[in-house]
């Protein structure tokens, strides 16, 4: 029988542990924290998007950072897998849009329920209040770590067999994301990739951004270009803030093109419009005009926009609220038009790692053997969970790689003979 630590009782930290006490190894779990599942239970507004009930394909185009690196796990937990592993201990599950999968309870207490009586019954020792310092390695093999419990003053050091890496990254700090596995991972030798907030808030040069605060734009389409490159267009739903957009468009887009903000000039534009023509538009500016040649312009366009955003598209197309309708010519018709089409914004930067629902970057794949999640260069010793420098978009890809590679270091530790 081995003797396994596991830092952290995340989510990868936890199904690991499950996993490999029933496989009959003497599991002992680290929790800095005076409880489990911190951040899972924030997960999802509360409701834990636990995985995403998609097809492998959709999965790892989901990845954004080194999908290559989890094909072997996604196969060893996929998510039909993930979802049977809390249905078969108890837990009810529902699929909603977008194939996200929920505990039926809509409570992510309950994801951390299941997976707290899991532990038990497989006779997992969890230590809460206990942060690990250090992992202690001798001849490229691992021999145990040194713990700071919260109750007593003194340093204490164990002995184990295999010591598991689940420490998470670093956003919300306050759930314990402090980064100790990132550097438990440079102390042992091994590259750690820059890593820098995602899934995050954006914040815009545009003062405009603040007087719209709390607007929310649905179906509208996000156009980034890099020089005369198109680094990004989608379409879907954001929001104005008092420094700048969120909403799941704008994390999105900090997930894929984050990296270039403040490093390359970006054009940033929103089509308002995506589902219409310039023509088209021009021809209900030309119709509405017609009807309405005597009244002020704010009034006759006012059908086309937000409230919010009505005085800020006049004033960027130079053109006075109660300019009449009948004085309008045709460039500030185009101008209107260009304003819909293509509304500017300017990204400044992301958002800080207290509003980043995940961490880019992370232990380099490169030094991770993807059939166990074992270093290369320091046997014994696995790294799992968002620790690792891989990432995905929202809709429960995030969860679904800690599951699947804290079962594919599982599977590979395997049975205790
Ligand atoms: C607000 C928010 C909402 C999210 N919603 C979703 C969602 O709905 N669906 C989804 O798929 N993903 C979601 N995510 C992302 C997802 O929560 C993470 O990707 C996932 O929790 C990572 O799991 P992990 O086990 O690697 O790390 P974590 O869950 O962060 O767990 C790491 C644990 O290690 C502990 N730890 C760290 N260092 C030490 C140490 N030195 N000693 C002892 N313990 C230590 C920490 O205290 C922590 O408990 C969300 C994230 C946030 C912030």
């Amino acid at each position: 029988m081995s003797n396994i630590a596991i830092i952290g009782a995340g989510a990868a930290g936890m199904m690991s542990a499950i996993l490999i006490a029933e496989q009959g190894h003497a599991v002992t779990v680290f929790e800095q924290n005076e409880r489990i599942g911190k951040k899972l239970y924030i997960t999802g507004k509360g409701r834990c998007n636990f995985t995403n009930a998609c097809t492998r394909d959709t999965f790892l185009s989901s990845v954004i950072d080194n999908p290559r690196f989890l094909y072997s796990a996604y196969d060893t937990m996929d998510s039909g897998a993930v979802i049977e592993f809390f249905e078969s201990r108890g837990m009810r599950t529902k699929i909603e849009r977008g194939n996200r999968a929920f505990p039926a309870s809509d409570k992510s207490a309950d994801v951390i329920d299941t997976l707290r009586d899991a532990m038990k019954r497989a006779g997992v020792k969890v230590r809460l209040g206990c942060r690990v310092l250090s992992i202690l390695a001798e001849e490229g093999k691992v021999t145990g770590l040194v713990v700071k419990s919260s109750d007593q003053e003194a340093e204490r050091s164990f002995q184990f067999d295999r010591v598991i890496v689940a420490t998470g990254g670093l956003s919300y700090p306050s759930t314990g994301a402090t980064g100790d596995g990132l550097r438990f991972a440079r102390d042992l030798g091994l590259r750690v990739t820059p890593t820098s907030p995602s899934l995050v808030p954006i914040e815009c040069a545009e003062r405009y951004c603040a007087e719209m605060q709390g607007l929310s734009l649905r179906n509208v389409e996000l156009h980034i270009k890099s020089g005369k490159k198109e680094v990004f267009r989608e379409f879907g739903e954001m929001m104005f803030t008092h420094f700048g957009v969120t909403g799941p468009l704008i994390l999105t887009a900090s997930a894929r093109i984050g990296q270039l903000i403040g490093k390359k000039e970006l054009r940033t534009c929103i089509d308002l419009k995506p589902a219409v023509s310039e023509e088209k538009l021009d021809d209900r500016l030309l119709r509405l005009f017609a009807e309405n040649r005597n009244k002020d312009v704010q009034n006759v366009v006012s059908e086309l926009y937000p409230a919010k955003m009505l005085p800020v598209i006049l004033a960027l197309s130079g053109i006075e609220p109660g300019k009449k309708v009948h004085d309008i010519t045709k460039g500030d018709r185009m101008t209107i038009i260009q304003m819909t089409k293509r509304f500017p914004l300017t990204f400044e930067r992301l958002r800080g790692y207290n509003e980043a629902v995940i961490t880019k970057g992370g232990v380099s794949v490169r030094e991770i053997d993807p059939g166990s999640m074992e270093s290369k260069k320091t046997a014994g010793l696995h790294f799992i969970g968002e620790v690792l420098d891989v990432d995905a978009l929202t809709g429960g890809f995030n969860l679904q790689i800690a599951w699947c590679t804290a079962a594919q270091c599982a599977r590979a530790i395997g049975p205790n003979t």
